[in-house]
């Protein structure tokens, strides 16, 4: 049956483009009836971060997507931290310098500095190692070893032929043995072994039948499938993901936005979007069907519809579908996850009280329809918990009015709250707009310096809503204090 899995490198924030790798393998083993696997690739040890292993687990628990092994959860491929493996990787290295398919190299750091100088020079096509160790004799090689210098194993790539990579999305790909890096090492002078042994290993070891990754690995799929044959093992299918580029076809990057999921999260951004957008980058269902939840994800994702060429991330779409996920939550929903939100701001208490809960229920179906981000919640809430601080006069008059006008038209209101127990929204909204006529005073300029005098923001949700919640004398208040 099938089995994936998604194999990070501890050495930085979950980037977006990572998060839809292990959505597509997550998907791809749900719908397959198979099993999904979190491997941490933590071997390269100076680049290993720990707060970037903890940023794995959190991501995918703010995401809600488990595996079905992994270092938290075991399983029986385990273990799934490559540096609790290492011990195996070098038995594995070793098998292949015996069966004559990888050799100990002991070179100084001052000869491969000569090698890479001399090739600098000559301008050589071939460049990388030299192969000196490649075919000395024991006795040589012994000699070196014993002057203490410490040794790698380097794979003996095969200096002709051709590599085929067998890929789903791609079809076959072929690559000369020639254009492979030459001899690369496998196990390092630390025990460590480099990536390509440790991916080789475990992908056979741990049963993978499928390798999803995006298409920057392409170049390192050669050499693995060499490896696999050195071993006499089946490689996995290769199943490689379009890149994800920004609008200018550059691979996305800071430049074009937020690009690691922390800060997506921080960017008020819900879970259900991120995962039905970010599946989108470079799959489809059909032409047309935009909307998916997980569990319909689970269903029906499939690599066939895995597109070759290019993902454009466009942020204006994921905010789109941001907003729609936003009010596709229930009031109660909603409430739920903006207190902590709300909360951070110090608007409301963490645990609010029944005061607090009352208004936030009131305030739920206001600004449902309005906020693109959770995290638009605190600017367009603050009124209903403080009073709004420091209003310049400038501020309430509004773009083509003046300060006289301003005047008048907050004294109207005062006017229309003092009867606002009797007024419904369209009483309301009537009323404001027969003194516009009556004064003419445009509608605009009437209602902005109220709603800017009451709510303390151009951005807050419907009035009459805001005034009904705030309580009209609260609101009567505020305008008294900002004509004065
Ligand atoms: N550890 C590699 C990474 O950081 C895994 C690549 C692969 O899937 O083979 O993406």
């Amino acid at each position: 049956s099938v089995r994936v899995r998604y194999a990070p490198s501890p050495t930085g924030m979950q980037h977006i483009g990572g998060i839809r790798t292990a959505l597509f393998n997550y998907f791809f083993a749900r719908a397959n009836g198979g099993s999904f696997v979190l491997r941490i690739e933590d071997t390269d040890r100076e680049r290993f971060h720990p707060e970037a292993l903890q940023d794995i687990y959190d991501s995918f628990r703010w995401l809600g997507i488990t595996w079905d092994e992994g270092p938290d959860r075991g399983g029986e491929y385990g273990p799934y931290l490559q540096s609790e493996r290492v011990e195996l990787y070098r038995q594995y290295a070793e098998q292949l310098v015996a069966a004559g398919q990888a050799y100990w190299a002991y070179d100084t750091p001052e000869r491969l500095e000569e090698m890479r100088r001399q090739q600098a020079e000559s301008k050589s096509k071939h460049q990388g190692y030299d192969r000196f160790f490649r075919d000395m004799d024991d006795a040589e090689r012994e000699h070196y070893r014993a002057q203490g210098i410490p040794g790698v194993i380097r794979f003996k790539v095969p200096l002709s032929g051709e590599t085929a990579i067998s890929d789903l999305v791609l079809g076959d790909i072929s690559r000369k043995n020639e254009d492979v890096s030459p001899d690369p090492v496998l196990l390092k002078s630390d025990g460590y072994p480099t990536y390509h042994l440790a991916n080789v290993v475990d992908d056979h070891l741990m049963g993978i039948t499928h390798i999803l990754r995006a298409q920057e690995w392409i170049p390192s799929a050669p050499l693995h499938v060499l490896l696999y044959q050195a071993f006499g093992w089946e490689p996995p299918q290769y199943v490689h993901l379009p890149m994800v580029m920004g609008k200018d076809g550059q691979k996305l990057s800071k430049r074009h936005g937020s690009t690691s999921l922390r800060e997506f999260i921080q960017g008020g951004y819900l879970p259900e979007a991120i995962i039905n957008y970010v599946t989108l980058l470079g799959w489809s269902y059909d032409d047309r069907t935009e909307f998916f939840t997980r569990e319909q994800l689970e269903q029906l994702f499939s690599a066939d519809r895995i597109a070759k060429s290019a993902a454009v991330f466009d942020y204006k779409k994921l905010e789109w579908f941001n907003g729609q996920y936003i009010r596709a939550k229930s009031d109660a929903e909603l409430k739920q996850l903006l207190i902590p939100i709300l909360a951070e701001a110090g608007l409301i208490a963490a645990a609010p009280d029944a005061a607090e809960q009352a208004v936030l229920d009131g305030a739920m179906p206001l600004v449902k329809e309005r906020l693109k981000f959770l995290t638009d919640a605190p600017e367009a809430l603050s009124f209903l918990f403080r009073d709004p601080q420091g209003l310049t006069p400038d501020e309430l008059v509004p773009k083509k009015s003046d300060a006289e006008t301003t005047v008048t038209a907050l004294q109207l209101a005062l006017e229309v709250l003092e009867g606002f127990g009797q007024l419904d929204e369209e009483g309301f909204d009537n009323r404001f707009k027969s003194l516009a006529e009556q004064h003419s005073i445009k509608i605009g300029a009437l209602l902005m310096p109220v709603r800017i005098a009451v709510t303390g923001s151009r951005m807050s949700p419907p009035l009459y809503g805001s005034i009904a919640l705030l309580g009209p004398d609260r609101a009567i208040e505020r305008i008294r204090s900002a004509i004065e």
